[in-house]
């Protein structure tokens, strides 16, 4: 069976290697032609003898998935659709801004969290992506940026997995695909440079802190337990004080960061005041600047039965953080035209775990009136 290279982090190209009888220092020239160069045949790769690269030609490839399709946006944006077989198809979106370039890339076919908001929630989910899966959205992006923008140096500044799925849930195919991105013969992306978002697996948390420690984005969307055990059921397993917690642990490794905050807004659901004023305190429970918070209008699809909050509403909610001293910022959307905002990756999945069934059965939130503390609510997994 042919490898495919794109399997491999450089530890275990090296391994490759000298099982086929070639010196560990050959994986390094290779994992360069394959990532910093982005070059595909063997035969092309110069400094590789011909023997090993003739060798490497009839056991290996270099390939990504095969792309459905690609779709650019009038601000630029760019979002692909890949093939990931068995009927699944993923998502990858390049953000491009002044100072950096941002690419979004999914862990999952789907996801099995089910956040309420979340389009891709609503899909269920189907596997998880290998770590090859995960570097051939990055490999695939950068050289075709490279080749679109006619540019020899990086694109790619930033990677947030952001897109499909839950990447904690996925931990063991996450870690060497972050290690590809990290490494200097890679990708060579400072880990301030790559964010793994979750929606607050906390064993996971404190595993990532130990393994690779990289920016972190925490999906909070609520100010107490009663609503997020609604919009993120995995609240309903790791309360705030837990998630929180796990927040300042992780913290302790990963020095002079912070945590970003996801806060998707949702009409009359978690934007009032109040909201804001219980964030603030549970935020200022800890000491120091320690959290940020970013601010995502939500894109409305008719499966959540959810509204935008207005624009006036987004921005007092804003400025009441912003006024208690919590760094907040209101997320640009982008790419709507292609539907690549956030939120709006659905890709195309063959749910295997029933939760777009579930989903379609819990229509209604019930918004509780704000408490200051967990204590009255019941816990319940359903
Ligand atoms: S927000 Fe993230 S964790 Fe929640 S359902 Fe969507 S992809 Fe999954």
């Amino acid at each position: 069976m042919t490898v495919n290279l794109l399997d491999f982090d450089l530890e275990s190209l090296a391994v490759y290697c000298e099982r086929l009888g070639e010196k560990r220092f050959r994986a390094v020239q290779l994992f360069r032609w394959i990532h910093q160069k982005g070059v595909q045949k063997f035969e092309d790769m110069s400094d590789l003898a011909k023997s090993f690269r003739e060798k490497l030609g009839g056991l290996a490839c270099i390939k990504a998935m095969p792309v459905v399709s690609q779709h650019i946006s009038i601000d630029g944006t760019i979002k692909w659709l890949f093939d990931v077989g068995d009927g699944n198809v993923i998502e990858t979106v390049f953000i491009p801004e002044d100072d950096r370039g941002t690419l979004c890339v999914s862990s999952q076919a789907g996801c099995a969290v089910g956040c309420r908001f979340c389009s891709t929630g609503h899909q269920g989910f189907s596997r998880n992506l290998t770590s090859g899966e995960i570097v051939a959205q990055l490999w695939y992006a950068e050289h075709f940026l490279r080749n679109y923008l006619h540019r020899d140096e990086r694109v790619i500044s930033n990677v947030v997995m952001m897109g499909m799925g839950e990447p904690l849930q996925n931990y063991s195919e996450l870690v060497p695909a972050l290690k590809v991105m990290l490494d200097d013969h890679g990708y060579g992306l400072s880990r301030r440079r790559v964010t793994v978002s979750t929606s607050g697996i906390v064993p996971m948390m404190d595993r990532l802190s130990q393994d690779c420690p990289v920016a972190l984005a925490v999906s909070l969307h609520a100010p107490n337990d009663a609503l997020r055990d609604q919009l993120v059921p995995l609240n309903l397993k790791y309360p705030l004080s837990q998630l929180i917690a796990a927040c300042h642990r992780y913290l302790a490794f990963a020095p002079r960061d912070f945590i970003t905050f996801e806060y998707c807004m949702l009409d009359g659901v978690n934007d009032t005041d109040a909201c804001a004023q219980q964030l603030i305190q549970r935020i200022k429970a800890h000491p120091g600047a320690w959290c940020k918070f970013n601010l995502i209008p939500f894109n409305p699809f008719p499966a959540s039965g959810l509204l935008c909050s207005k624009p006036d509403r987004v921005q007092s909610f804003a400025r009441i953080l912003n006024d208690a001293g919590i760094i907040t910022t209101v997320r640009k959307t982008r790419g709507d035209d292609i539907d690549a905002a956030c939120g709006q990756l659905a890709g195309d999945v063959k749910d295997r775990t029933r939760v777009a069934d579930r989903m379609a059965r819990q229509r209604t939130i019930h918004i509780h009136p704000v408490v200051s503390e967990d204590s009255t609510h019941k816990r319940s997994l359903q």
